[in-house]
């Protein structure tokens, strides 16, 4: 699929969400939101989906790039839970393969810690026996001996053995783009940097939403039969002041360091030796990301960043895994945060035994919220919500129910492609390196073939962003046209993740980058200034955390 998905889209679409009446209106473009724009249009619903940032800018760029089972969850006895992730997990190996990859993980088992190689292996049958034994492959014990040949660098002092297992690994902003534009191509009508200002509900029942376009800040009326709030770690805040909020909000924080400090064959998941909480180590390319933290969220969720304490909490509970890289906090080349909208029970939930499954709310006035949940079940959830907004429609206005969309069968879009393997080769082919035909293909499946075409019409597009990296100025044109990248930090954070992969060479290459983005987007010289100082402040916020360690004399 090759249809245009680019800023001109947009205002074509402001002005059909200004003019037309729609079924349903979702607020929201996080992985659930895009899930329930996608369900909606696929069953035949006039949908509209705003997002007043970037189309997965929210939690949904920001999570551990899991899609699995969750095998921490067993501990907490949620079987439904991980039963129902095992099943979404093999789902979206199959319509997404580009976005969603089989991960192997390495999980070390030391003296001393709470977890036992017998305690271990009844954990991975019984996760196992949920996936059906259809997981990727089976898991298996390891030994000792085995463990240190497959990751040299772990602690081998206590070490008593391990075991092998897989999951899978996503490209979460991706996924929501991917979510997005299919539902798009269904017929909904989307834009991002739109905002909901206030809902719409004169005669106590709401009936769409006043929004505005941040970009212009012309003020819009979106007219709805059914509006639903999807703003995640944001929607009590649009439920506010109509009940007790809903979600117990946390923080989690990640860390990228180069994967040579390591040395990282395959994924890890660990016990943390601070706390006892369950941790990853995760390659990502070059570089490998570690994470994550589960504290208190003390400020609004669009200012979350990484401290200095759950930096030297992070590093050190890696450390104690792998003792001679001696990480420091020089070693952080970038980080994230995110806010998990956990659902909450009581008031004394302790947020790592809070379960990670979604509820649907409904306020006096209509309202349909949306709460929990993770990134791997957003199908799921979208199916449900879906449901609720059928039946409201069907109530209303007698129309049959639309039967379930076949959003676990029809591929998201580049999903199409099913060899990758083949799709590299045939890459090659046509010019490309390995390694850039492979990153293409990784990134786009089926659609890299219009990123490559894109390419071969000009040379210069063929050439890396940042030398040594795989990135080329192709990805760039291509998502500004057929993936609607607005700014500077959509084409570097969430579009491309050389913000994370190579920050310092990034900002050396800003200018260029600023005037090539221009060029397309047509941004004046004043624009161009407020981009790429837009794109530092995400870089001073990503590493704010080296002040404070200084200052602290860490
Ligand atoms: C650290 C961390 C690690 C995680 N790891 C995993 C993992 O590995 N696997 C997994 O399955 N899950 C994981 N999760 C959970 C998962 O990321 C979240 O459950 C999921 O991304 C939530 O998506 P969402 O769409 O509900 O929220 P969001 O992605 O936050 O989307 C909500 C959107 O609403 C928008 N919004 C807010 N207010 C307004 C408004 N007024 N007008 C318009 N738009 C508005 C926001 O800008 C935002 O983009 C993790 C979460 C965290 C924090």
């Amino acid at each position: 699929m090759d249809a245009p998905f680019s800023q001109q889209t947009r205002t074509a679409n402001l002005q059909t969400l200004a003019t037309q009446p729609f079924d349903l209106l979702v607020i929201g473009g996080g992985i659930t939101g895009a899930g329930i724009a996608r369900d909606a249009a696929m069953r035949g619903f006039r949908t509209a989906l705003v997002e007043m940032a970037d189309f997965g800018s929210g939690t949904s760029s920001r999570s551990s790039r899991l899609v699995h089972g969750g095998l921490r969850y067993l501990e907490h006895g949620h079987l439904k839970l991980v039963f129902e992730a095992c099943r979404e997990r093999r789902i979206l190996l199959d319509i997404a393969p580009h976005l969603v990859w089989p991960r192997s993980f390495l999980f070390p088992v030391h003296r001393g810690g709470r977890l036992t190689p017998w305690k271990l292996e009844a954990g991975l049958w019984l996760y196992d026996l949920l996936a059906l034994f259809r997981n990727v492959r089976l898991h298996r014990m390891l030994s000792k001996r085995a463990l240190l040949r497959a990751e040299p660098g772990l602690r081998s002092r206590d070490l008593r053995g391990g075991a092998r297992y897989y999951d899978a690994q996503c490209d979460d902003a991706r996924l929501v783009l991917a979510n997005i534009r299919d539902a798009h191509r269904h017929g909904a009508v989307v834009a991002n940097y739109v905002k909901l200002d206030q809902l719409d509900s004169a005669d106590g029942r709401v009936g769409g939403a006043r929004v505005t376009d941040l970009t212009s800040g012309v003020p819009l009326h979106v007219r709805a039969l059914v509006t639903v709030n999807a703003t995640g770690p944001w929607s009590d805040k649009i439920r506010e002041p109509d009940g007790r909020p809903s979600l117990l909000p946390t923080k989690g924080v990640h860390l990228v360091v180069p994967r040579q400090r390591l040395g990282n064959q395959e994924a890890i998941i660990f016990i943390s030796p601070i706390d006892g909480r369950v941790m990853f180590v995760l390659p990502w390319g070059r570089v490998t990301y570690m994470g994550t933290t589960e504290t208190e969220l003390r400020e609004e969720p669009e200012s979350v960043a990484a401290t200095a304490d759950d930096v030297i909490y992070v590093l050190r509970s890696v450390n104690a895994l792998f003792p001679d890289a001696r990480l420091t906090p020089e070693d952080v080349l970038a980080t994230w945060a995110g806010v998990r909208p956990l659902l909450r029970h009581g008031e004394h939930d302790d947020p790592n035994a809070v379960s990670r499954e979604h509820a649907i709310l409904e306020s006096d006035n209509g309202l349909l919220s949306i709460a929990g949940g993770k990134l791997t079940t957003y199908r799921v959830m979208a199916a449900q919500m879906v449901d609720r907004v059928a039946a409201r429609l069907h109530a209303r206005d007698g129309r049959a129910l639309a039967p379930r969309a076949p959003t676990d069968t029809e591929p998201l879009p580049g999903g199409e492609a099913r060899d990758l393997d083949v799709m590299i080769e045939a890459t090659i082919v046509e010019g490309f390196s390995r390694e850039v035909a492979t990153h293409l293909v990784h990134t786009f499946g089926g659609e890299s073939a219009a990123v490559a075409r894109l390419a071969q019409s000009d040379p210069r597009l063929a050439e890396p962003v940042i030398a040594g990296h795989s990135t080329i100025w192709a990805e760039l044109l291509h998502t500004m046209r057929r993936e609607m990248a607005l700014t500077l930090t959509d084409l570097l954070i969430r579009r491309t993740h050389l913000f994370y992969a190579a920050p310092e060479e990034v900002l050396a290459r800003l200018p260029d980058i600023v005037r090539f983005a221009a060029a397309e987007l047509g941004w004046d010289a004043e624009r161009q200034e407020a981009e790429a100082d837009a794109y530092r402040y995400e870089v001073r916020r990503s590493l704010a955390f080296r002040e404070e360690v200084d200052a602290a004399g860490r």
